[in-house]
């Protein structure tokens, strides 16, 4: 496909990052994320097919997208997620091939690493919260800490490199195991970052006076480790600490207390082709109609990029958490990817 100009915003943001969330679906029940019972489930007929996914891929390579995420939702609950890696690690945008990382829960990783490496993944994120399994019970209402611990040592035993491993820091949860996690991650040749908690869990429980700040995460570290920030961040959403001068890091996603909406570069799709320019957007883009309307390729195409260009002219500037008129997107993180 021929190159378009670039994804500038009205800022002068030049967005590279696009998050395919490939569906709502998911094997834990996270309580930041998803409500334990009574989640409105996308309608299956609207989820994108593989061929539609790899259509909208395709347009935003050819206007400079250079990293697809995968994420959910849990992505490996796609049973086409190895295809899925495949398609999209083929396309070359303006600067070459494209780059393919997903963020997943980590179980059944063991059966599908092998075919995601060969497929073109490039990185992987793995969450785990707590490694403390009656502590992991209670906060995805899910018995399966074994399982996630299966998948990172598959994942430390692959080739995937940088491996970082997520948390969100939660009082009265984890906050007492941040020293651990780090520890468990460098075990692991993993980076651990945690993540300030955002306001959106589905059931519109988050406070901000209940969330554990960044200034709080470094504290703790700090206790144990001497920190020094990692200069150079670029558009990435975390900071970085080398532990005792290196070579381990840590990272630290503060979008809360230290929003990095001034150099984001980043674009959502929704598992049902919503075009998202923002976690916290109010407004989405809905590509459905055009993927399914049945143009001509070079039609399609066009449309399509003027969907990605009108999301993107869109965007604000940031989020605006910690204002008074905030108001929390409807769908939960499980729905709009994170
Ligand atoms: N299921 C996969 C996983 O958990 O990694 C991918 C989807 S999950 C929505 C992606 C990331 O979003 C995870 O690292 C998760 O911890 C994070 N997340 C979910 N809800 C969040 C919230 N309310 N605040 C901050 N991070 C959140
Ligand atoms: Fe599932 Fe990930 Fe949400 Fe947890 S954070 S419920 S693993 S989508």
């Amino acid at each position: 496909m021929r190159s378009s100009p670039p994804l500038v915003d009205t800022h002068g943001r030049v967005h590279r990052d696009l998050r395919i969330s490939l569906t709502d679906r998911c094997s834990l029940r996270c309580t930041y994320c998803m409500p334990e019972q009574g989640n409105e489930w996308l309608a299956r007929t609207s989820i994108l097919s593989l061929d539609e996914i790899e259509r909208v891929a395709a347009v935003a390579a050819a206007a400079g997208i250079t990293t697809f995420r995968l994420t959910g939702g849990e992505p490996l609950l796609r049973s086409d997620i190895v295809e899925v890696v495949r398609r999209l690690a083929r396309l070359e945008g303006p600067d070459g091939p494209v780059q393919i990382a997903m963020t997943t829960n980590g179980i059944r990783l063991p059966e599908f690493l092998p075919g995601l490496v060969a497929a073109g993944l490039s990185r992987l994120n793995i969450s785990i919260d707590t490694l403390d399994r009656e502590r992991f019970r209670e906060l995805t209402r899910r018995d399966r800490l074994g399982d996630v611990l299966e998948g990172i040592a598959a994942a430390a035993a692959s080739p995937l490199r940088p491996l970082k491993l997520n948390a969100v820091a939660m009082r009265d949860v984890n906050v007492c195991e941040l020293v651990d996690l780090v520890a468990f991650a460098v075990g692991h040749g993993a980076q651990m970052r945690f993540i300030e908690q955002m306001p959106l869990d589905a059931g519109h429980t988050w406070s901000r006076e209940r969330m554990v700040t960044r200034e709080e995460i470094l504290d703790a570290l700090s206790a144990r480790w001497e920190l020094t920030p990692v200069p150079g961040r670029g558009g990435a959403p975390a900071e970085t600490w080398l532990l005792d001068g290196g070579p381990h890091s840590v990272g630290v996603i503060a979008s809360v207390t230290a929003p990095f909406c001034g150099t984001c570069d980043r674009l959502r799709l929704t598992a049902d082709g919503q075009l998202r320019n923002c976690l916290f957007s109010t407004t989405e883009f809905d590509l459905l109609p055009i993927l399914r309307a049945g143009h001509a390729p070079g039609v399609e195409e066009q449309h399509l990029d003027a969907m990605l260009r009108g999301c993107i002219i869109r965007k604000l500037p940031g989020h605006a958490i910690d204002d008074p008129s905030f108001l929390q997107p409807a769908r939960g993180m499980n729905a709009i990817g994170g």
